[in-house]
């Protein structure tokens, strides 16, 4: 007998398919995929049982050939400042992080694409990490549905749904996983599903330049770009990428994002980091820079991490660099740091798949090393 298969991460003609082969009449898999959909995506059924309106005969029939396991949940770490940061694990040395955010009125989940990443950052701790593999649709809408379960935040169509967001800004380089993620994405905003709008997903990349057109073509969710300085010689040393695909071609593919407006801006982001990029002369040349493109810039504190080669920019830099920004007239909000105490901030993700595996540390360890030691590593 083969293993169960996984009906989490299928489209709908896959799991067309699956249901099919299990048996299911053409003409009757239609309407089966519809209650199905509808069990795992709106209610976020984790077991064909409670499939209630399903004939038992078919739910059993259904529960010999597949499964709707989630990736394992090795840990969940809460920060004091109510920021949830899940260990996730799909098998031996596959493990990745998703972070939930929560805001008033709104909760954000930042999801991983990859299970390391290959882009060497050089200020970001998952640019430590080895690129293990590309996480399946199946792994990156998991993530959505874990989270969701954990924070009973389900079903998909009630209106005060936690969950409101979603940034694919975890581990990884999504458009280095461009097909899995536009699969993941197709769910996650998929209207008799998840249920997200696109315009409240957004996805983050370092700039893999050639993928931006189709990004906007082919996901069309909103997009956000690392950017984090302003000319070359520097971006060659902290964003490698750059190296590849330089400022002026970036830009060019921003400009050029398909439906790109006011009304659906651009996110810029940009980590101050001291003495690296956070002159108010770098201030004044990156509205410059964007000049023209429908833009947010989103500046972010640097969040340290142990043996991390930068510091943060002293509090006054960034915020005379903000305002020089905002009178620009781009809106520069100026990222809270969320979740350090845990190493959940932005670019502290790294998994245990390099890292001393984390089932081989006890729980009281776990717990201590959550208490104390990296909130001491961290400044206030
Ligand atoms: N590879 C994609 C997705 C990761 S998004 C990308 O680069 O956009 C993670 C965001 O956090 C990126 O903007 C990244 O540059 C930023 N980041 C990485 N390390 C950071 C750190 N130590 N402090 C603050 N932001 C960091």
């Amino acid at each position: 007998m083969t293993a169960p298969t996984s009906l989490l991460g299928l489209s709908p003609p896959e799991l067309t398919a699956a249901l099919v082969s299990a048996g299911v009449p053409e003409k009757a898999a239609p309407m089966r995929v519809r209650q199905l959909w509808n069990w795992i995506y709106v209610h976020g059924a984790r077991d064909f049982a409670e499939m209630t309106n399903l004939a038992k005969d078919f739910r059993v029939q259904l529960a010999e050939r597949f499964v709707l396991t989630r990736p394992e949940v090795e840990t969940e770490q809460i920060s004091n400042d109510g920021t949830r940061k899940w260990l996730l694990r799909s098998g031996p040395g596959i493990e990745y992080e998703a972070v939930f955010i929560p805001e008033p009125g709104r909760g954000t989940l930042c999801v991983s694409s990859q299970v390391g990443c290959t882009l060497n950052c050089r200020f970001c701790h998952t640019g430590t990490q080895r690129l293990v593999r590309n996480l399946t649709p199946s792994e990156i809408v998991g993530q959505l549905m874990i989270a969701r379960d954990a924070l009973r935040d389900w079903p998909s169509t009630s209106e005060n749904r936690r969950i409101t967001n979603v940034v694919l800004m975890g581990m990884g380089e999504p458009l280095y996983n461009f097909e899995n993620v536009k699969a993941a994405l197709a769910l996650v905003t998929d209207g008799d599903g998840l249920a997200l709008s696109k315009r409240r997903v957004t996805l983050s990349t370092a700039g893999v330049v050639p993928m931006i057109p189709r990004a906007g073509r082919e996901i069309g969710s909103a997009l956000a770009i690392s950017l984090h300085a302003v000319r070359d010689e520097i971006r060659d040393v902290i964003v490698p990428i750059n190296k590849k695909y330089p400022l002026k071609e970036l830009l060019e593919a921003c400009r050029t994002y398909p439906g790109v407006s006011n009304a659906r801006r651009i996110t810029f982001e940009y980590v101050m980091l001291k003495g690296i990029n956070d002159t108010l002369a770098e201030a004044r040349e990156l509205v410059k820079l964007i000049r023209g493109i429908p833009a947010k810039i989103n500046l972010i504190p640097f969040n340290p991490w142990p043996g991390a080669p930068y510091e943060c920019s002293d509090w006054e830099q960034i915020e005379k660099f903000a305002e020089i920004v905002n009178r620009a007239g781009y809106a520069s909000p100026v990222r809270t740091p969320r979740g350090r105490d845990i190493m959940a901030a932005c670019g502290q993700l790294k998994s245990a798949s390099v890292k001393q595996r984390a089932s081989e540390r006890s729980a009281a360890e776990k717990h201590a090393e959550l208490r104390s030691a990296e909130l001491a590593r961290m400044p206030s």
